[in-house]
C-alpha cells in the first residue's frame, strides 16, 4: 500500500467524495474545506509537486481545474474562486503529491489554503453531487 494518500484515493483504498475522472486527472472535495466546495485536482501518476511535475500531467490537471472552476460558479455562485498550489513545507505544502486547491470565495472570506477542521461528511457529499450536475450541464 502507498504511503502517499492521494495515490491512495486513486487507487480506491482510501475514500474521498469524487467530483471528476479521467485518465490522467483527478478531482474530489478536500476533506477539510477552507469553505463549502474547496476542491482537489490532482494527477493520477505521484508527483511530488510542480518542480517534479511532467508538463503533460500539469496542463491536464490545469484543463479540467478550468472546467470545475465553471461548474463551482453554476452550482455555489462564489463571487471569487482562489487557485492555489503549494509547493514544498516552506510553502505550506501538506500532502506531497502534486495538487490544485479550487476555493470558492464569498466577499470578506478570509483568504486561507487550509481549513481546520474536517467537513461534515454529508455536506462534502452534497457540494460533490452540485459540483457533478453542474459540470454534466455543461457537457
Ligand atoms: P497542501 O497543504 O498540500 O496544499 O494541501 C493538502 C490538502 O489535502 C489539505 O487542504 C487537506 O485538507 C487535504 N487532505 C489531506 N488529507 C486528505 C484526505 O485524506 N482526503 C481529502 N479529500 N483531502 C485531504
Ligand atoms: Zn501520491
Amino acid at each position: 500500500m502507498s504511503a502517499c494518500i492521494f495515490c491512495r484515493i486513486v487507487a480506491g483504498e482510501a475514500p474521498c467524495h469524487g467530483v471528476y475522472e479521467d485518465e490522467t486527472v483527478l478531482a474530489f472535495m478536500d476533506i477539510a474545506p477552507v469553505g463549502d466546495g474547496h476542491l482537489l485536482v490532482i494527477p493520477k501518476r505521484h508527483y511530488e509537486n510542480l518542480l517534479e511535475a511532467d508538463e503533460a500531467s500539469m496542463l491536464a490537471v490545469m484543463a479540467v481545474s478550468r472546467r470545475l472552476a465553471h461548474a463551482l460558479k453554476r452550482a455555489l455562485t462564489p463571487d471569487g474562486i482562489g487557485v492555489h498550489q503549494l509547493n514544498g513545507a516552506a510553502a505550506g505544502q501538506t500532502v506531497f503529491h502534486y495538487h490544485m486547491h479550487l476555493i470558492p470565495r464569498k466577499h470578506g472570506d478570509p483568504i486561507a489554503v487550509h481549513g481546520r477542521t474536517a467537513g461534515d461528511p454529508a455536506r462534502l457529499a452534497e457540494n460533490a453531487r452540485r459540483i457533478t450536475a453542474a459540470l454534466r450541464a455543461a457537457d
